[in-house]
C-alpha cells in the first residue's frame, strides 16, 4: 500500500508542520478581493471565529460579522427545544472523505456501491444531516433540533461520482445518484455533497460544464483539489499557485463561480500553507481540508482550525491504516457510544447551544451567540 503508506506519512509531517506555522500564518493577511462564490447562500448564522478579515463573505450579515468577544458578557439561557435535544454545538462533526465509488473496488481506498449505500443509510438513520464544506467552516449550520451534520466530501472526480445520461439525469449507481435516493428515503437527509475537483472532471468530456451547473443548480458544491492532483509538500510556490489557481480558473470558466474550499491532494501541506490559501482575486479559501483520521472540531470550538480540517476516511473496522480506530465505521460506532461529543443542532442556525459545562471549548468570536443549559 505504497499510497496509504505515503499518506499516513504526510499526514504526520502535516501534524508538525501546521503545529509549528499555526500563528503567524491565522495573523498575516493582506486585503484580498473576493469575487463571487460557490456556495455563498444568505443563512444568517454566525460567522466562524477564524473568519479572515481580509475575505469577508457577502453573505454574512454586516452586524454580525464582525463580532465583539466580551469574555465577561454572560451567556443566555438555551432555549426549551435545544435542552430537550441535548444540544451540542461544540461537538465533533464527522467530515468523511471518500475516493472512487465503484461496483467492485480495486484499490483500498475504493468504496463499493452497496458500501456507499450502506454507510448513507446509517448516517441517514443514526440522524445525521449532510451540510456543505463551505456552511460547515464558515458556521453556517442548519440542521434540524436533534441532528448532527456530517459534511460528506469527494476527491479526485473521478466517474463514480456523477455523471449525466442522455436526459440530463444523474447516472445510476453514482454517489450523486445513491445520496438523492437515500435522501428520497429518508426525510431530513439533506441531498447535498462536497466535490474536490482534479481536471478530469468525472471523465465527463464535453459535458463537463453541463455536469457542474447541474451539481450547483442541485445543492452540491464544488472545491478544488489541483489541476493535476499534485504532492504539494514538493513544489515551490510558484508550482503550489500554478496547481490551484489553474483549478480554480477553470472551475471559474465552467461555472462562473469560485470555489469557497480547498483539499490538499494527499493531504500533503505546502512548505508555506499560505500558498495555498489565497493568491490575490485567483483565489481566496474559507478553509482547507487534510486527508484524514479523526472527526473535525465544531467552527464553533476553539479547538478549530479552518486551514486544517480533518476528515475521515470512508472505511469499514479493517485491520490496514488503523481503520479499526481511525476510519468512518469506527468513528461512526464511537460517536454513536459517545453522544456527548458529537455535535448536536439546537435547531437554530443562529445561536451556539452547549452543555454549560463545555463552555471553555467556545472560541470568543461567538460567545455573543453562545446559549447553555
Ligand atoms: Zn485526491
Amino acid at each position: 500500500m505504497p499510497l496509504l503508506h505515503k499518506l499516513a506519512a504526510v499526514l504526520v509531517v502535516a501534524a508538525v508542520v501546521l503545529g509549528l506555522t499555526l500563528p503567524g500564518d491565522r495573523h498575516r493577511s493582506g486585503p484580498a478581493r473576493t469575487a463571487a462564490r460557490a456556495g455563498s447562500d444568505t443563512a444568517a448564522a454566525p460567522p466562524s471565529a477564524a473568519a479572515p478579515s481580509a475575505t469577508p463573505r457577502a453573505a454574512v450579515p454586516p452586524a454580525s460579522r464582525t463580532p465583539t468577544p466580551d469574555p465577561s458578557a454572560p451567556i443566555r439561557a438555551a432555549s426549551a427545544q435545544a435542552v430537550a435535544v441535548k444540544a451540542n454545538e461544540l461537538g465533533e462533526v464527522p467530515v468523511i472523505m471518500y475516493h472512487r465509488i465503484m461496483k467492485k473496488p480495486q484499490l483500498s481506498l475504493d468504496r463499493s456501491v452497496a458500501e456507499f449505500r450502506t454507510e448513507l443509510t446509517r448516517l441517514a438513520d443514526e440522524g445525521y444531516s449532510p451540510i456543505t464544506a463551505a456552511e460547515f467552516v464558515s458556521g453556517r449550520i442548519d440542521v434540524p433540533a436533534g441532528r448532527h451534520p456530517v459534511v460528506l466530501t469527494f476527491d479526485d472526480s473521478s466517474p463514480g461520482h456523477f455523471g449525466l445520461d442522455a436526459n440530463g439525469a444523474p447516472l445510476p449507481d453514482t454517489a450523486v445518484a445513491i445520496i438523492e435516493e437515500v435522501a428520497r428515503a429518508h426525510p431530513g437527509f439533506r441531498p447535498t455533497a462536497t466535490f474536490y475537483l482534479n481536471d478530469d472532471l468525472f471523465n465527463m468530456g464535453d459535458r463537463a460544464a453541463e455536469g457542474l451547473k447541474w451539481l450547483t443548480s442541485h445543492g452540491f458544491e464544488i472545491g478544488n483539489h489541483t489541476v493535476t492532483h499534485a504532492d504539494l509538500s514538493r513544489l515551490p510556490e510558484k508550482g503550489v499557485r500554478k496547481e490551484i489557481g489553474g483549478m480554480e480558473d477553470r472551475i471559474v470558466s465552467l461555472t462562473g463561480a469560485h470555489t469557497t474550499t480547498f483539499a490538499y491532494p494527499f493531504g500533503a501541506v505546502p512548505r508555506k500553507r499560505a500558498w495555498a490559501q489565497r493568491d490575490g482575486s485567483r483565489y481566496a479559501f474559507q478553509g482547507v481540508f487534510l486527508a484524514g483520521w479523526k472527526p473535525s472540531e465544531s467552527p464553533f470550538s476553539t479547538g478549530f482550525d479552518r486551514w486544517a480540517i480533518t476528515r475521515v476516511r470512508s472505511e469499514g473496522k479493517i485491520k490496514e491504516n488503523d481503520c479499526k480506530r481511525f476510519c468512518s465505521t469506527a468513528w461512526l460506532d464511537y460517536l454513536d457510544k459517545h453522544p456527548g461529543e458529537r455535535y448536536t443542532s439546537d435547531g437554530d442556525p443562529a445561536t451556539v447551544t452547549f452543555p454549560a459545562a463545555a463552555v471553555e471549548h467556545l472560541a470568543p468570536a461567538f460567545r455573543s451567540y453562545a446559549r447553555d443549559y
